[in-house]
């Protein structure tokens, strides 16, 4: 095991490392910028070394600031959370190098996963089933018509480097398609210095559905159940749940199997999340995320199980501590985002915070590293918080939920807790009938009668 753990993040989610590492009795490490110097994750840490200047790319982003902090403290293990470094192949392969251990996959399976032709073709071979569209990359206007002619449209032209929602494109018909395939072609080389595209069968509602996987690299795989994470604004996740309110047991056993077998065929070792669009009864895989997730909590809660613990066990060359038939799912957990931001309009909103009161009781857990006169910076993600909550059913999680949210008090700046209160009235939120363009409309109605 390892003695000390570097924590290459910030926000909630160095502080949730954190914990972990404190459970299992891991001195910890902060790094920070500049701007961070007063933030809880740094507070906390038995260390911490500022990495640099506020902008990420000097500070965060900075690996050999991050590699400097790494011998000055003799952490010999990082971990890099989400976002940031976390998916950076050459960020693990560097460590390796150092001989310091990524708390996260080998480097050949974050590069994979990278490159979303790659990811396809690699997961197709190993039995998940994926988006009908282009064999590999498609270079040409006559190769997309002739794509176009087998699955027929609408079609999305996809950049294979793409991430963020960033690069693609609709085309609902044959005019379409060659403006689609331009304008893809010079956001997707603009963005990712990559113009490689491919193009998939566009759903029209399909929901959001991805599965937690765990391997240990030495050829045991299992899944931990799927996480609903449909209700989005711009591609990004607002709400998540576990389980999905769409999944019977039968179609949740089979999707899990297949993933888990998936990672243990692939000698995959960490956490994992392999995430699909569902529709009409079917599974179409869209990426895989090599690192924990955000909503990684919601798992937590209906499994009992420490993601993180799990992770840095496996890292440190341990097997899983669990076996398939291990894992129970106990009743419904939801998380909301926490954002710093207009409920309304979703524009950022920095600054200090007043007072600050988190909700408690049973079921109610809270990941933030916020206090009353914390000052929230302008330079990154605007999530400050998470809600989580945790019920025997999905009805008795909507109730604490509702709840929950009327206990907090965040003042001083705008949050997105409003957005929340609004939600959970909406029936079909309360029916868990909704897909990936169902916050989008709700959004617009309420700008529209506003
Ligand atoms: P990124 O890595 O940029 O987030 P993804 O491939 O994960 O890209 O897709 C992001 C979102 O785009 C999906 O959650 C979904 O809303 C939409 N999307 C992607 N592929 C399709 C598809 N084939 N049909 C319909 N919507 C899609």
């Amino acid at each position: 095991m390892f003695d000390k753990i570097l924590i290459a993040n910030r926000g909630e989610i160095a502080l949730r490392i954190q914990r972990a590492c404190k459970e299992l009795g891991i001195a910890t490490v902060a790094v920070h910028s500049t701007a961070d110097a007063d933030a809880m994750h740094v507070r906390l840490a038995d260390e911490s070394v500022c990495i640099g200047p506020p902008p990420a790319m000097d500070s965060y982003l900075n690996i050999p600031a991050i590699l400097a902090a790494c011998e000055i403290t003799g952490a010999n293990a990082v971990h890099p959370g989400y976002g940031f470094l976390s998916e950076n192949a050459r960020f693990a392969e560097i460590l390796e190098e150092h001989k310091l251990t990524f708390i996260g996959p080998s480097s050949e399976h974050i590069r994979v996963m990278g490159d979303k032709i790659m990811a396809k073709e690699t997961v197709k071979k190993l039995g998940i089933p994926v988006v009908p569209g282009s064999d590999g990359g498609v270079s040409t206007d006559a190769e997309a018509i002739a794509v176009a002619n087998d699955v027929g449209f609408p079609l999305i032209v996809k950049a294979s480097a793409g991430g963020g929602g960033r690069g693609m494109k609709i085309a609902r018909n044959a005019e379409e398609l060659p403006v689609a395939l331009a304008t893809a072609r010079s956001e997707a080389k603009a963005a990712f210095g990559d113009d490689t595209l491919y193009i998939e069968k566009y759903l029209g509602q399909p929901r959001h559905i991805e599965v937690q996987v765990f391997g240990d690299g030495k050829g045991n795989g299992i899944h931990l159940g799927e996480r609903d994470c449909s209700l989005q604004r711009r591609h990004q996740k607002v709400w998540e749940e576990a389980l999905s309110p769409a999944l019977n047991d039968t179609q949740r056993a089979e999707i899990g199997a297949t993933c888990a077998k998936a990672i243990s065929d692939l000698g995959y070792r960490g956490a994992g999340t392999i995430e699909f669009l569902y529709e009409d009864g079917g599974f179409y895989f869209i990426e895989m995320n090599t690192r924990l997730q955000v909503e990684h909590p919601v798992t937590e809660m209906i499994t009992g199980m420490d993601l993180v613990i799990e992770q840095i066990r496996v890292a440190s060359g341990a097997s899983l501590s669990v076996r398939q038939e291990d894992i129970k799912f106990n009743g419904h957990a939801i998380e909301c985002r926490i954002n710093a931001e207009h409920p309304e309009t979703f524009t950022p909103s920095p600054g200090k915070i007043g007072y600050f009161h988190p909700p408690g009781g049973l079921g109610v857990r809270v990941d933030s590293g916020i206090y009353a006169g914390y000052v929230i910076p302008p330079y990154y993600d605007s999530l400050i918080g998470k809600l989580i909550v945790h019920g025997q059913n999905r009805n008795e999680c909507m109730m604490r939920l509702r709840r929950a949210l009327s206990e907090v008090v965040i003042d001083g700046v705008q949050t997105t807790i409003p957005l929340f209160e609004r939600l959970i009235n909406e029936p079909d939120i309360v029916n868990g009938l909704y897909d990936i363009h169902w916050l989008e409309k709700f959004l617009e109605n309420s700008n529209e009668s506003a």
